[in-house]
């Protein structure tokens, strides 16, 4: 009837992408397994086709930090870090 708490809802700002990055910044295990199967790893998420042809390219060195992460993917620093800082980063894995 309402989709009020959807993933757009206010408490919820941090994308699908933001998530995905902040759990594999910390979960080595999941990081690898993105930078070796990306496109299994992105099945199912809501992505831009640019966002996915950046996930494609990732190499374990964009991961240094998280400001050269935002940069590999092109996005601001502060949405990068909603999705570090959100508990279902930490909690979730891939
Ligand atoms: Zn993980």
């Amino acid at each position: 009837m309402t989709s009020y708490f959807s993933d757009h809802s206010r408490q919820d700002r941090a994308s699908d992408l933001a998530l995905l990055l902040g759990h594999t910044m910390q979960c080595e295990t999941c990081r690898e397994k993105l930078l070796a199967q990306p496109e299994r790893v992105m099945l199912g998420r809501k992505m831009t086709g640019a966002q996915r042809e950046a996930l494609n390219r990732l190499t374990p060195e964009d991961f240094e930090n998280a400001q050269t992460l935002a940069v590999a993917l092109d996005m601001s620093l502060s949405e990068l870090s909603e999705g570090i800082n959100h508990p279902r980063a930490r909690l979730r894995h891939l």
